[in-house]
């Protein structure tokens, strides 16, 4: 299989349904429209094999991974997901790999209503790039804006991604583990929730390096700090049940992958908030406020400071 029965195969189908007169995937660049009115919003994602995600990871669940981390860069800034591309450098052309990869690729860009318009393929060490296009009418949610006085809120609960990473390869018999595990590798990103906390919500990023490390972001680019109750951490009873409370608190602070979304919401606006994430079926949780100062401080029921796990991923440190 050459590169171009490759692409024909299995990413060209996703590309289908797209109006007439659209060019998609099949020439040298895509010519797209975004509805009346709406600016461009783009976001880019790559996952490096043994980086990103072990090598154990099954391909259906890489190809969705590798869409649902972008749509939930995409619900971040309040957008709403158009199209997408692929660049793909892979090993070997695996027919086997290759339809269970496009397959979690399909799925996860249906959940968003969102097409394949283009990418590249190329041979080397596994590595996938999404980029999706978004399209947005006025303001976008941005990291900046959070006040001293506004609420810090976390959508979902958050740690079970990082406990689901550690299960990654195994085949868990029981709910609990089974469920933590596709918090992992199916993350839900929260893209009606961002559409309805955009003009709510100060501020907003989603929680992909880790709760403290993610907030961190969001009062660095505001230039304030916030102070969170560990007591207030939304933890699952799959988590609580699997981890024990003292690990499973440990990573709702410093695990990432969770793909919820953090706020900063002015009091006024909560009841408004609670009523937009409910009806999009997920739960908002105040955890703490945002404070004059810089960083962000953890306490417990007994107002004591706590030591936080180490900061975020980085790369080159
Ligand atoms: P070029 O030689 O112009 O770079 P390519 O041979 O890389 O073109 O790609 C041919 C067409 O297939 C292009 O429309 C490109 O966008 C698309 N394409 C290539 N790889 C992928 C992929 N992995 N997923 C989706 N579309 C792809
Ligand atoms: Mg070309």
């Amino acid at each position: 299989m050459d590169e171009f029965e490759l692409i024909a195969r299995y990413f060209t189908p996703l590309g289908a349904g797209g109006p007439a007169g659209e060019v998609g995937i099949g020439d040298d660049g895509a010519v797209l429209d975004l509805p009346v009115g709406e600016r461009l919003v783009v976001v880019v994602d790559t996952l490096v094999e043994g980086v990103h995600f072990p090598p154990a990871l099954a391909p259906a669940d890489l190809g969705y991974r590798a869409v649902a981390v972008n749509l939930s860069d995409i619900a971040a800034m309040g957008a709403v997901p158009r199209y997408a591309t692929l660049a793909l450098t892979l090993p070997a052309a695996g027919a086997d790999w290759l339809a269970a990869f496009s397959g979690g690729l399909r799925d996860a860009l249906a959940t968003a209503g969102t097409r394949l318009v283009g990418g590249d393929t190329t041979r080397g060490p596994l590595t996938i790039t999404v980029q999706i296009l978004g399209g947005l009418c006025g303001p976008a949610l941005r990291r900046a804006g959070a006040v001293a006085g506004d609420l810090v809120c976390v959508s979902g609960t958050v740690g079970d991604a990082a406990a689901g990473l550690a299960l990654v390869g195994t085949r868990p018999a029981d709910p609990h583990a089974a469920w933590l595990l596709a918090r992992f590798t199916r993350p839900t990103p929260r893209l009606a929730l961002g559409q309805a906390l955009r003009p709510l919500a100060h501020a907003a990023i989603d929680v992909s390096d880790g709760l403290v490390a993610d907030l961190g972001h969001i009062m660095a680019a505001s230039g304030c700090g916030a102070e969170i109750e560990l007591d207030a951490l939304p933890l699952s009873a799959a988590l609580l049940e699997h981890c024990g409370p003292e690990q499973a608190q440990q990573h709702a602070l410093a695990g990432g992958d969770d793909y919820e979304l953090a706020c900063a919401v002015p009091p006024a606006a909560l009841a408004a908030v609670q009523a937009a994430a409910a009806a999009c079926g997920v739960a908002l949780h105040v955890i703490g406020r945002v404070v004059d100062g810089r960083g962000v401080v953890c306490r417990d029921a007994g107002g004591r400071v706590v030591a936080l796990p180490r900061r975020g991923y980085r790369h080159f440190t």
